[in-house]
This record gives structure tokens, C-alpha cells and sequence, in this order.
């Protein structure tokens, strides 16, 4: 079976010429969740529509993304007590992981970032007055006094530590079923990555870091985090753990295992690149 061409275009406004006809990808957001095909039968998972009119659906904002394959991609939220067919449900955009490929899980994302943005920012954070949207840009400009509101992004680094074989992996306060995860946290302004990295650790764990190494990096919409991973090499101190946002904090080895994050997560996959280097599959969801 050939694959789907998913080469995605990013974009602010439709070509309606060029698109005529077509039908579009439509990720829709109620309450925080995505529409999605109740029942998987052979078709996307993701309504394809030519509008959500087609549905009898009013959205409370949309956005034009771009192009997918050549087919045009909106993202909409509906009021929470919209109703939609039968055919359709909602789920967490966590739960879409692993019932689409990773570029329309992707997509999805963006799509729940630009809808968040476009609800945060309906008003000129300087003078209150209404935005517009800018022409030919992903921005919202105030007609009032000028100010141009880009999109939010949130960087945050995350950091696997590594002591020998041993690898530093942290219960956060927050966690209830026990997993261990990895240290991060957000970029502070004035601030660059590897200092970030340095006083994350520090502040979390209470060690001295050296030897820093790219690993990747991943969008993560819960709102709206740049994750920006990286494997570093202890270099000194003793684990102490600050007890408020960390609960513990140990050296594990890639065959002594906790409960770990999942794998729609780039904690995981940093966590399976380093058991891999040890000859370890991890058996975790
Ligand atoms: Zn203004």
C-alpha cells in the first residue's frame, strides 16, 4: 500500500483556488479534547470535511494551519456543549498518541498551541483593546497602539544524567503512580540552555553537571513547551532532592527500571536511547 503523502506546508491563509473541492483536515478541540472518529473503518482518524458546516458545526474560533499532502488542515474549537454526531468523540490529545502517525500527532498539537494562543490573546495585553489578525503572518496586531502577539512558546530543558552506567531518574511530587522521570525545567529569561541545564539540576537534584550533549528536541502541547533534551555527565555532589517539587531522586540502571514516562514523550526517548547503549529494551508503554 503506498504511503500517505503527509509533507506538511505551514501557512496563515488557504489557496481557495488551488483547493477547490478538496476536502480539508479539521482538528477540532472541545473542552480541551479532539474530535475523532468514533470507529476506526479504514479512514483517517482525523475528520477530513470540506467544512464543519458539513456537520452542522458552529466553531467558536478557527484557524488555517496549512496544507497537508496538498489538502488544507484547520484547527476549531467548539463550545463544551456542542453536540456532534454519533460517528465522532472526544478524547485527550495524550490518548491520540499512537492512533496516528507521529506527524498528524504532531499536527494535532500545533493545532491545540495556535487555538490556545488564539483564546489568550483576543485582547492587547498592553491596552485591552480587541486584536486582528496580522496579514500574511501568525500574528494578532493591536489596531490601538500596534503591539504584534506571536504565538507562545515555552522552552524548557529536560536532562538525562548519567554517572558511569548509572542513569538519575526523579518522582516528582505530583506523581501518584510512582513513575520516575527525568529533571527539567523552563528556560528563564536572560538565560541560556546550558545555564538552564546547570541550575535545574543544582535546584533539583543538588549535583554538578558537565559534558553536555544535544539530544533532541520536541514540541509538547500542555500548553505550549519546547522540550529541549539533553544527556549530561554527573560530574560531582551528592543526590538531594528539595522535597517540594521533587519527591526522590536515585541512580537506576538501564536493567533496574522504574516506572517511566511513555513513549509519546522525549523523556522516554532519552530514557530508551540510553538502555539501548546498555543492551536493554525497555517493556513500558
Ligand atoms: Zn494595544
Amino acid at each position: 500500500m503506498p504511503q500517505p503523502d503527509h509533507t506538511f506546508v505551514a501557512g496563515v491563509a488557504p489557496n481557495d483556488q488551488l483547493d477547490a473541492g478538496r476536502t480539508a483536515w479539521w482538528f477540532v478541540f472541545r473542552g480541551g479534547e479532539i474530535m475523532i472518529h468514533a470507529e476506526r473503518a479504514g479512514g483517517s482518524v482525523i475528520p477530513r470535511l470540506g467544512d464543519l458546516a458539513d456537520l452542522a458545526l458552529e466553531p467558536v474560533r478557527s484557524s488555517f494551519l496549512g496544507h497537508l499532502g496538498g489538502a488544507q488542515v484547520y484547527a476549531a474549537e467548539l463550545r463544551d456543549e456542542a453536540a456532534v454526531p454519533d460517528s465522532l468523540s472526544f478524547r485527550g490529545l495524550r490518548a491520540l498518541y499512537g492512533l496516528v502517525d507521529d506527524q498528524i500527532f504532531a499536527l494535532a498539537g500545533r493545532a491545540s498551541q495556535i487555538l490556545e494562543w488564539e483564546r489568550n490573546h483576543q485582547y492587547c495585553g498592553r491596552c485591552g483593546t480587541p486584536t486582528e489578525q496580522a496579514p500574511g503572518e501568525r500574528a494578532k496586531r493591536c489596531p490601538a497602539c500596534g503591539l504584534l502577539s506571536f504565538p507562545r512558546l515555552s522552552p524548557a530543558v529536560i536532562v538525562l544524567v548519567e554517572r558511569g552506567d548509572d542513569v538519575l531518574l526523579a518522582r516528582h511530587t505530583r506523581t501518584t503512580d510512582g513513575m520516575y522521570a527525568l529533571l527539567a525545567g523552563f528556560v528563564e529569561p536572560g538565560e541560556s540552555i546550558e545555564e538552564a541545564i546547570h541550575r535545574e539540576i543544582r535546584e533539583e537534584a543538588g549535583i554538578e553537571v558537565d559534558r553536555l550533549t544535544y539530544f533532541g528536541s520536541q514540541p509538547w502541547p500542555f500548553p505550549h513547551q519546547l522540550m529541549i533534551g539533553f544527556t549530561v555527565q554527573y560530574a560531582r555532589g551528592d543526590v538531594r532532592v528539595d522535597g517540594e517539587e521533587i519527591a526522590d531522586a536515585r541512580w537506576f540502571t538501564a536493567r533496574s527500571m522504574p516506572k517511566v514516562p511513555p513513549r509519546l514523550s522525549i523523556a522516554r526517548r532519552l530514557i530508551d536511547a540510553y538502555a539501548a547503549k546498555h543492551g536493554v529494551t525497555i517493556d513500558q508503554p
